[in-house]
């Protein structure tokens, strides 16, 4: 448990994975995108970042740019790998 959660804690509050996972963005989310590093991660590796409907396309173009395959679903959905 962090600090920080523990002071914004309290009955209903969401947790820090239903939150956008953009930087500064404190919007619940409302996508996922399920991605990996092919350079240190094997293909049935998968991370997943939250992304609200502001922030899915941005960040999912980051992850793109940079070579790593992503997929996108909603949010709380899972994948078993990415290819
Ligand atoms: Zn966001």
């Amino acid at each position: 448990m962090s600090l920080l959660g523990m002071l914004d804690g309290g009955a209903g509050a969401p947790s820090p994975s239903a939150m956008c996972s953009s930087a500064g963005c404190s919007a619940q989310a409302a996508h996922a995108l399920h991605w990996r590093n092919p350079r240190i991660h094997d293909a049935d590796r998968v991370k997943t970042w939250a992304a609200c409907a502001e922030h899915r396309e941005s960040l999912a173009a980051w992850l793109r740019s940079r070579g790593f395959p992503v997929v996108e679903t909603a949010f709380g959905e899972t994948v078993e790998r990415v290819a």
